[in-house]
């Protein structure tokens, strides 16, 4: 979410379980393509699941082990062992159709373009056969996964609001950014959630039968990285990716994750989960100034923690360039120092030069070098051991653009940005200012 316009409150003020009725007061102007709704591939087919996962491959197994359940190929909500042997990307689909606000950028158009752009780029198992894998079937995530980073009264007490969101047709969350629920929400929200986790699951099993387990990417909204351990936050509801990283530590025994946030705005929710835990890397860069206004150099961490966060906020207008070079001299150093076990990713899209939202000037080409970068990453340090999972991004064309050529470069086709990005629109990034943010942050870390 993303509007520059919002009260800049700290997170730790914002998180709370209150709820208010309002009325619907639209802030934005509807600029963003209409979008054709394929109600047959979005028919919301797990959302009125009961909230009661059996979870094959689920045994709690801490320790050095990634691996500690020979019956994960077998469960009924993982592809087969040929389906995960065969496979480079995988990807879960939780577009939550019912979670909306007319005319809001976070909208329900934005999971369906990029299924739609897939498919006429070819790049669905129609087309890619058994390269390409979506999940079918995986269940909501448990009310104990969400709790193992949000307060259990905040997911009770959204739960307990859905009858009363069914009554006025949506209601707002107070002091969260505002981040308004539907009658739907929570039950989508915890599908989205689940979503992720079955990624987890399943990259895990595929990397214990191949050297290099294929890459997964988590179509899902509501997105997380805003949303604080007490609550929502910026049209955030629960923090996926961060619910994920516990998650591969609990189930998978993985321990050590390390998490690149790409999205053009800070994830302070991420960030505050894990602010003091040694275990969790959290590295993002952002527009400086951007919404939440949170993510500043010197936010490094706490106690046991610190050194383990890794906040770089970039001046207006850096690109491509910028990118590349904080990619060398800063992701690597640092991921390649930390040693993870396994590599999540807020993969937000409004970074993008064409995007409503922000200022920056990535393009679809900055995106693939991102994808195939932390790929590479994953498979030198984590046996390729890696899940995207999307965040913002509200320029559909690009938002679903720049997944595809994410696609491609995970899949290691050719990229095809050239065919979409226009480099004329393009104007000088600010180059002293960004190498002086590059010198700085690796000065505080030590790179
Ligand atoms: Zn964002």
């Amino acid at each position: 979410m993303h509007l520059h316009n919002l009260p800049r409150s700290p997170p730790s003020s914002s998180g709370n379980a209150l709820f208010l009725v309002g009325q619907h007061v639209s802030r934005w102007k509807s600029s963003y393509y209409e979008c054709e709704l394929n109600t047959r591939v979005f028919d919301n087919r797990l959302l009125f699941r009961k909230n009661q996962r059996h979870r094959g491959a689920k045994k709690k197994c801490l320790g050095a082990s990634v691996y500690c359940s020979s019956d994960v190929p077998n469960s009924s909500s993982l592809p087969s062992i040929q389906q995960l042997s065969d496979a480079r990307v995988i990807y879960s689909v939780a577009p939550s159709m019912g979670h909306n606000q007319e005319s809001h950028p976070e909208s329900h158009f934005r999971v369906p373009a990029i299924v739609k752009a897939l498919e006429e780029m070819k790049l669905t198992s129609k087309f890619r056969g058994s390269e390409v894998v979506e999940l079918q079937h995986f269940e909501p995530a448990t009310i104990d996964d969400i709790a193992s980073v949000h307060a259990r009264a905040y997911v009770s007490g959204l739960e307990k609001v859905m009858d009363q969101a069914l009554e006025k047709g949506l209601i707002f969350i107070e002091g969260s950014g505002p981040t308004y629920a539907t009658s739907t929400t929570y039950q989508e929200s915890i599908v989205a959630a689940g979503a992720g986790l079955a990624l987890v699951d399943s990259v895990v099993a595929a990397s214990k039968i191949n050297k290099d387990s294929p890459t997964g990417f988590a179509l899902i909204r509501p997105p997380g990285h805003h949303a604080v351990p007490k609550g929502p936050m910026g049209f955030c509801i629960f923090g996926n990716v961060a619910i994920a990283a516990r998650h591969a530590q609990h189930v998978h025994g993985l321990k050590r994750v390390f998490i690149i946030d790409f999205d053009v705005h800070h994830g302070n929710g991420t960030n505050d989960a894990f602010y003091d835990d040694p275990d969790v890397f959290f590295l993002s860069f952002h527009q400086d100034g951007s919404y939440p206004g949170t993510g500043k150099f010197d936010e490094v961490g706490a106690g046991d923690g610190e050194g383990t966060t890794l906040n770089l906020p970039l001046p207006g207008g850096s690109g491509d360039t910028a990118i590349r070079t904080l990619f060398d001299e800063v992701i690597v150093p640092c991921a390649q120092r930390f040693k993870p076990d396994i590599i999540l990713v807020s993969a937000g899209y409004d970074g993008h030069v064409l995007d409503p939202l922000a200022n920056l000037q990535y393009t679809t080409g900055t995106y693939y070098m991102l994808a195939s970068s932390i790929k590479q990453l994953a498979q030198n340090l984590c046996g390729g051991r890696c899940v995207f999972f999307l965040e913002g991004g509200y320029n559909l064309k690009s938002l679903s653009y720049s997944v595809a050529d994410t696609f491609r470069a995970l899949l290691g086709d050719k990229s095809l940005a050239s065919e979409f990005d226009n480099p004329n629109i393009l104007y000088e990034e600010p180059t002293i200012k960004i190498k002086q943010a590059i010198q700085r942050i690796k000065h505080i870390h030590s790179l």
